[in-house]
């Protein structure tokens, strides 16, 4: 018989209780170090304090009024996220998928109402925008999409890394270029901040929109606010979910007044997006990961993670290829199957999140206390011990 969840998730068969900071606690009492913090969305640790106040305060207030009315924190949040970034206006969305969707039908209402209707999204092998079937057919994997046509059309994939098949895919019929400055699930793939640029350039010689997927990579995790920062370039669309609502369900999409100038109203909508309980829990996440303060520590924490890590890897050679990525979004490349070494790690008490490529992907809160990054890649090491003795 069919469990009574439906069965699209391998789980693992941990229950968990209670949380706090980067630890989790399971039924049983055993305590967790979780360098998963659900795939980078608790960026601000498990019941945070500041963020249990802002949720508590405000669901004693007001949780749901409906978009047919001004929403204070809706406002707070969007002037907020315009003051920090290149963009001029925000959308309110319940996750990634659904941001990655806004993204879409912008990008081509945006060619529409210049008059030269533009079809066509070059998107990357290895890319995830999320499970809709329009962000199935963005990312284009087999896995993914096999059974669920037919897709939505208009979407070319373009190998990783390969600027020439780029340049050669770039013309006056391209409508926008989707792309994640530092894929997640495609294994912890950075961009090359030249290769960055080059996108940029080329979607500004043909009129092309550069939509930056940033839902995994944005909100503090490499150590600027967004990722696209350190190329020193902006896009003109860009996707944010998981870490700006630190465990609440809440997805922005960011984009410049040229880029939104065809979504007027009645073009787009959704019922919880940038509801009041989310919204206040989004400000309180974004005041917090945007200071400078905040960044400079995300990225001194990240390197103390990742030089622990060159230590793992050059500790067990046979197990470990390489430490890959950015700030604290980073991926341990393995030389055995990702999927056996993060069950050793469960093990030894650490959690981590096995990506493509077969690579083990550590996404700790970003205020991960010091002795707990130390603590994590200790049970590493005592993981990939037991494994290698088996
Ligand atoms: C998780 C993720 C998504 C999808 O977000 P959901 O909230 O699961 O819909 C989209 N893009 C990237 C880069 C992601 O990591």
């Amino acid at each position: 018989m069919i469990s009574t969840v439906l069965p699209t998730y391998n789980r693992t068969p941990l229950s968990f209780v209670k949380g706090e900071g980067s630890w989790l606690i399971e039924a049983d009492g055993r305590r967790f170090l979780d360098m998963g913090a659900g795939i980078a969305v608790n960026a601000l640790g498990h019941a945070n304090p500041e963020l249990v106040s802002a949720l508590t305060e405000q669901a004693g207030k007001l949780w749901h009024v409906s978009n047919l009315y001004k929403i204070p924190e809706q406002q707070a949040l969007a002037d907020l996220l315009v003051d920090l970034t290149f963009a001029d206006t925000v959308f309110f969305t319940n996750s990634g998928t659904e941001t990655a969707e806004l993204a879409i039908k912008m990008a081509r209402k945006y060619h529409y109402e210049k008059g030269a209707p533009r079809e066509t999204i070059l998107t990357f092998e290895g890319a995830f925008h999320g499970r809709s079937t329009a962000a199935i057919a963005a990312s284009g994997g087999e896995k993914m999409v096999k059974g669920f046509g037919p897709l939505m059309p208009g979407f070319r994939h373009l190998p990783w890394g390969d600027m020439a098949a780029f340049e050669a895919a770039m013309d006056e019929s391209v409508c926008a270029v989707m792309v994640e400055p530092v894929q997640g699930e495609g294994g912890i793939r950075p961009m090359p901040e030249d290769q960055l640029r080059a996108l940029r350039e080329a979607c500004d010689r043909t009129g092309a929109l550069l939509i930056l997927d940033e839902v995994q990579c944005g909100m503090g995790r490499t150590g600027k606010l967004f990722a696209h920062e350190w190329a020193g370039v902006a896009p003109d669309i860009m996707m944010v979910a998981k870490g700006i609502g630190g465990g609440f369900p809440l997805g922005a999409l960011l984009a410049t007044e040229n880029a939104a100038s065809g979504m007027v109203a009645g073009t787009h909508g959704s019922t919880y997006g940038g509801n009041p309980l989310a919204c206040a829990v989004g400000l309180k996440v974004s005041q917090i990961v945007s200071d400078a303060a905040f960044l400079d520590d995300v990225s001194r924490k990240a390197g103390l993670l990742r030089q622990r890590l060159e230590g793992l890897v050059a500790a067990h050679p046979d197990t470990f290829e390489a430490v890959r990525g950015m700030g604290l979004m980073l991926g341990l490349k393995c030389k055995k199957p990702a999927a056996e070494l993060a069950a050793a790690a469960r093990e030894a008490g650490v959690l981590v999140v096995p990506a493509a490529d077969n690579v083990l992907r550590l996404l700790p809160a970003l205020n991960i206390p010091d002795a707990d990054i130390t603590e994590a890649v200790a049970r590493l090491d005592a993981a990939a011990t037991a494994y290698e003795g088996k």
